[in-house]
Parts: C-alpha cells; sequence; structure tokens
C-alpha cells in the first residue's frame, strides 16, 4: 500500500518524545513487509543538523494562508538503513527555530499557522510527488487539519477525496487549540466551526478536527485506547471517541531494538546481553554514577528516570517520597529530563538539598538516555496516565525492571512482581493502580526487598530480557487497519 506518513516528528530527524520514535522505525517495518511508505516532516531546524544527508529537490509550492500566500520548498531524505523516502517541508519563518513547539515552558504563539502551513503541504506533496497516495496516516494534533483538508479541497490532478485517512492519537491531552478566529487561516469554511467538528468550547481545536473527519482513528496501545472513551482519561473528547468507537483502533508501539539494545548499544561503558549480563551491567551502573556524580556504591539501588517533565509523569508522587528516602539514605534517583520549569526547579533543589542521594541532568541527551537505561536498577514510570510509553520496553530488554503506574500501554507491558506471577514466571517489573505516594512508595519497598533477594531478582530481570516487544506485531497490526481504512473510504463512495 502507499502510505504518506505526516508528522512532527521522526527519528534521527527530530524528536521530542515516542512520537518521534515510532514514525522512525513504522515506516521501514512497513516497508520491510511490502508496502511502499514516504515521510513528510517539518524541516525544523534539529532535523537540518541531525546530519542525515538531505537534498534539494527543486520542487517549489505556495499556499494560502490567512489569504495571503506562503511559500516552501521540498528537501529529501531518506530514514536510515532503508529506501523509505523522507521529505521536509522547508519554510524558514516557521521552521528554523531553537525548538519545535515552545520555548522555556511557552508554545510559540504561531503554533495555528505553523501546522496549518504543514498540514496544507501535505496536499502539496501528494499532488506533486505522490499522485497515487492510498492513505494518509496523521500523527497528533499538529496533522489534525488533514483529514479535513483531504475531505473538502479539490486536488488540481488528485481526487483527493479518495484518499483514505487514518488518525493516530499519541497522546490525547496535547489537541491544539487556538482562538476561533484562527478558523481564518485554516481556509476551512465557517460552516465546519460546530460543536460536531472543529469547535471545541468555543475554540479551534486541531485534533477534535481529526476525530471528526480521518476514516479511523487510532491510538497507541489497547488499554489507552478504552480508556480515552471515559471522562477521566478523555480530556474532554471522550463523548467524541465513544461516538466513533467502531473506528478506533489501539496498536501497541514496538521497540526498536536495532537502536535499543545493550549487546550493540554504542554509548555504553561496557556492552551485555541476556545470556551474561551481571558484570555488564555492574559495570553500566557505575559508569552512571560516575557521570552523575553519585557515590559509585554497588549495592544501592539506583532508580533512574527519563522523559518530558511533564505533569503527565508523576513527578509530584516523587517530590513526595524522595526527601524520605534520601533521609534515610538506602537508594540513588538519576533524573534525565527537560521541560516544564516548575519540574526543573524542583528537581534541581532537590539534587541541591541531596548531593549523594539524587543527580539531575536537564537536557535532551539520547547517548545519556541510553547509559541510564543500561545503568539503572529500577526504572521509574509512576504516570497519571500514559498512551503508550516506550521507555518501560526499552528498560525490559536493559535488564532494569521498571516500576510502573498501570495504565495505558504500561499496564499492557508490565506483569507485576506479585508472587503467583513470580512463581509463573511472568512477572517483568513492579505496578499499582492508585494515583497517590503511598501506592507509589508501598511499590518501591516491594521492588527494594525484590533487589535484596539475588535469585528472585535476577529472574525477574531475565523475563523481561527475554520477551519480545519488537514491531512485527504491531507493523502487521497496522497493516490489517489500515486496509479497514480504505474500507471505510470505498463503504462511503
Ligand atoms: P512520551 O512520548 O510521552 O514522551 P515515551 O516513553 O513514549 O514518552 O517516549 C519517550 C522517548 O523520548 C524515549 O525514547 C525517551 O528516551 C526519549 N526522551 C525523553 N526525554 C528525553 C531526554 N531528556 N533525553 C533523551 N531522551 C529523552
Amino acid at each position: 500500500m502507499k502510505i504518506l506518513f505526516a508528522t512532527a516528528e521522526a527519528v534521527p530527524f527530530c524528536k521530542t518524545g515516542g512520537l518521534g520514535d515510532v514514525c522512525g522505525s513504522l515506516p521501514v517495518e512497513l516497508a520491510l513487509r511490502g508496502h511502499q511508505p514516504i515521510v513528510l516532516l517539518p524541516a525544523f531546524r534539529q532535523a537540518l543538523e541531525s546530519g542525515q544527508p538531505i537534498e534539494r529537490t527543486g520542487i517549489e509550492f505556495e499556499v494560502p494562508i490567512g489569504g495571503k500566500p506562503v511559500r516552501g520548498t521540498l528537501l529529501r531524505s531518506r530514514l536510515p538503513d532503508s529506501n523509505v523516502p523522507v521529505y521536509l517541508v522547508e519554510q524558514p519563518d516557521y521552521y528554523d527555530r531553537a525548538e519545535l513547539y515552545q520555548e522555556q515552558g511557552s508554545d510559540y504563539n504561531d503554533n495555528c499557522e505553523r501546522f496549518v502551513f504543514f498540514s496544507r503541504a501535505v496536499l502539496e506533496v501528494i499532488e506533486q510527488v505522490a499522485p497515487e497516495t492510498e492513505l494518509v496516516h496523521c500523527h497528533d494534533w499538529t496533522t489534525g487539519l488533514v483529514p479535513a483538508y483531504l475531505k473538502t479541497l479539490a486536488g488540481r490532478n488528485v481526487d483527493f477525496s479518495q484518499i483514505a485517512s487514518l488518525f493516530t492519537i499519541h497522546n490525547l491531552a496535547y489537541q491544539g487549540t487556538f482562538w476561533h478566529w484562527d478558523m481564518e487561516l485554516t481556509g476551512l469554511d465557517w460552516k465546519y466551526f460546530n460543536w460536531q467538528q472543529m469547535e471545541f468550547y468555543g475554540q479551534l481545536n486541531f485534533l477534535k478536527t481529526a476525530l471528526a473527519f480521518a476514516d479511523a482513528l487510532s491510538t497507541v496501545s489497547p488499554t489507552y485506547a478504552q480508556e480515552i472513551q471515559l471522562p477521566e482519561h478523555g480530556c474532554g473528547l471522550d463523548g467524541v471517541l465513544r461516538q466513533r468507537a467502531e473506528d478506533l483502533f489501539g496498536v501497541l508501539n514496538g521497540c526498536d531494538y536495532g537502536e535499543w539494545n545493550p549487546a550493540t548499544d554504542p554509548h555504553l561503558a561496557r556492552q551485555y546481553s541476556v545470556h551474561d549480563f551481571s558484570a555488564g551491567k555492574a559495570a553500566c551502573k557505575q559508569a552512571l554514577q560516575h557521570e552523575m556524580g553519585l557515590p559509585e556504591i554497588a549495592d544501592t539501588p539506583l532508580l533512574v528516570m527519563v522523559g518530558r517533565l511533564a505533569d503527565q509523569k508523576g513527578l509530584d508522587l516523587l517530590a513526595t517520597l524522595i526527601p524520605q528516602y534520601a533521609e534515610r539514605g538506602e537508594v540513588q534517583w538519576a533524573f534525565l529530563g527537560t521541560g516544564d520549569p516548575k519540574y526543573h526547579k524542583l528537581l534541581a533543589d532537590l539534587a541541591t538539598r541531596y548531593p549523594k542521594q539524587v543527580a539531575v541532568r536537564l537536557e535532551f541527551s539520547n547517548p545519556l538516555a541510553h547509559r541510564m537505561e543500561a545503568g539503572g536498577d529500577l526504572f521509574l514510570m509512576p504516570s497519571r496516565y500514559e498512551p503508550c510509553g516506550l521507555n518501560q520496553m526499552y528498560s525490559l530488554r536493559y535488564g532494569t525492571a521498571p516500576v510502573v503506574r498501570s495504565t495505558g500501554g504500561l499496564a499492557d507491558t508490565i506483569t507485576d512482581a506479585s508472587d503467583q506471577a513470580m512463581s509463573q514466571g511472568t512477572a517483568n517489573g513492579f505496578s499499582f493502580s492508585e494515583y497517590s505516594p503511598e501506592a507509589l512508595g508501598a511499590t518501591l519497598e516491594r521492588a527494594i526487598a525484590l533487589y535484596r533477594n539475588p535469585d528472585r531478582w535476577r529472574q525477574l530481570l531475565l523475563t523481561g530480557m527475554q520477551q519480545d516487544w519488537s514491531w512485527s506485531t504491531s507493523a502487521e497490526r497496522y497493516g490489517e487497519v489500515y486496509r479497514e481504512t480504505l474500507a471505510r473510504v470505498a463503504l462511503a463512495v
């Protein structure tokens, strides 16, 4: 099938979170299975400086943004180790900036315009480069208008209404909402600005637009697909999602073991594999303690966390617990992340107060993320909600036991080390349900107790390291979802 991926992130070009991982690896997996994907990205500064070979195509286009014509050009590259073409939409005023969406915790105030332009560029690319596209796979709010344009705009050479659209929700909380007058920027008729299509409590909402116009919807784990249909995790859109329950699929993300494999990982002090990991992990732990400025003590449990510092990630629970543990001095904590300034301050303050127990790096560093996965004993993901989560899958492969709240994709991948699951050999981590410091604290106590029992600990790590969370099952499943999506267009005609 000829599939166009419309996305704001794809590794190794640009990434702020799991979306980038998915859109960098899923197209390659699809190509291996006979599909013909192409990827379209904004030419963010991060992408231009990624070190990937990028060439000019000479293709130019112009689209109206709120009545004024705005020009863009197309650059071309490839996903590494594949023949998957990547096109980058160059528009320096919009995309040549320090970050992708925001700086110092504040969104760029022209985000609506930036992603209206990108969404319209998708149709230009179909016209000029990929007129045989059968399906556009859109990802998150930044591409939320694409399904609406496909349904409403007339093409010059292409009948857009025949092209299917699948919209994948990677995180329902980020919706792209803007004041209603930004409708003018979209070029779409005001008749669509109603509560069933583009309007959400008086505002223009990109994600809701996609929920209304896309032929099919998906999200990144079966549990999250259920959770978002209920008020607690529906972010105000649960009603719309319930209406489209028949068209909503939950497909778990896969893990790219080419990139995340301790046996070949170039970033580690010492590589190791499932067959022989004790010495390798010990070396990685010591190297990480050294790098983070923590005392190099082998048998102190090292708890690590990597991720966007957002409310979603459960940092408020840790803020309560860390001082209690730090006074007792029995564990070490290492954090890598960027995000909300309030969490930067919280973590920096904890590191200053407890320099022997808490170490923090407030930056984005892929090599250090790999070393954290390898050097930790426990990987923390006490998320309020987690659509899929990739870090828990990485940490399983690296022999670092995940401690997770049982929600979304975390519930679909982590089996708690209960006595029963341990005796059945299915346990691969620790999980808890209630979102409270007490529930997390009790789970950490259980985890630390198991860490002190070398045989059982080894069994837990081995179970996780041997599991296969690769893309193979999920890429097959996406193939089926694409066929289901095409069938819906055929039915509508
Ligand atoms: P989310 O998509 O909500 O950010 P995921 O767990 O699905 O969470 O994916 C996060 C991805 O982003 C992982 O690959 C993780 O290693 C990476 N990541 C997040 N923050 C950082 C950081 N500060 N430095 C390096 N990698 C990071």
